[in-house]
């Protein structure tokens, strides 16, 4: 079977901001779903970096020899909240709460405090597992791990219908609007995710 990379979401979202990504690559980029892969995996780690890591791990237990494969973690650290909601992101105030209801939790979180203060990032670690043989002799690494972080402030109201998540809610001063009010070509361009997701193309091209 020829060379394929697998990527462990199940989000078509994101697989087209990925398949845009690595497209240079020139190697077919395929989502779980399209390699008929449905690991059961949990998630446990104290970091995105670790939990990006348990991903990959787990599909490339079950994915072919010369399948390379990469997962994501990422969510919203407010520096004001000791990094909250951070890995537990999707999962804070429950995983069926609306966006809605966590956004307005939080802007609530931080009411009476100042600008300053409200300082915030996006992070996202991608990690990648290589075939084995892409390991010879020892020389080249087998699993990286990437980290893209894009820095903003949470503002006083939700506004904007793009993006997803904590997006309505995520302010960049460059753009003097939330993530949400952006078109998603330039927040793929800005995004932690699309930063990781570009470091990440370049250490495979150094490794394969
Ligand atoms: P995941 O690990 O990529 O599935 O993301 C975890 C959670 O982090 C998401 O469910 C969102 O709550 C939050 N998150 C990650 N990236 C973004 C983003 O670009 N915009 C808004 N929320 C995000």
């Amino acid at each position: 079977m020829s060379r394929r990379i697998l990527f462990a979401t199940g989000n078509e979202g994101k697989m087209k901001e990925v398949r845009m990504i690595l497209e240079d690559l020139e190697i077919p980029v395929l989502s779980m779903k399209e390699a008929g892969l449905d690991p059961d995996i949990v998630e446990d780690g104290s970091s995105f970096e670790e939990n990006a890591l348990i991903k990959a791990r787990a599909v490339a237990a079950c994915a072919g020899p010369q399948d390379i494969v990469l997962a994501d973690d990422s969510g919203l650290e407010i520096d004001y909240l000791n990094q909250e909601p951070g890995i537990y992101s999707a999962r804070y105030m429950g995983e069926d709460t609306s966006y809605r209801i966590k956004n307005a939790n939080l802007i609530e979180r931080l009411s009476g405090v100042p600008k300053e203060q409200r300082t915030a990032r996006f992070v996202c670690a991608i990690a990648a597992v290589l075939p084995e043989e892409e390991n010879g002799a020892g020389e080249k690494e087998r699993e990286f791990v990437c980290r893209g972080t894009i820095e903003g402030y949470i503002g006083w109201e939700e506004r904007g219908s793009n993006g997803f998540g904590y997006d309505p809610i995520f302010y960049v001063d460059e753009y003097g609007c939330s993530t949400a009010e952006l078109p998603s070509e330039t927040k793929n361009r800005i995004s932690h995710r699309g930063k990781a997701l570009r470091l990440c193309k370049e250490r495979l091209k150094e490794l394969l």
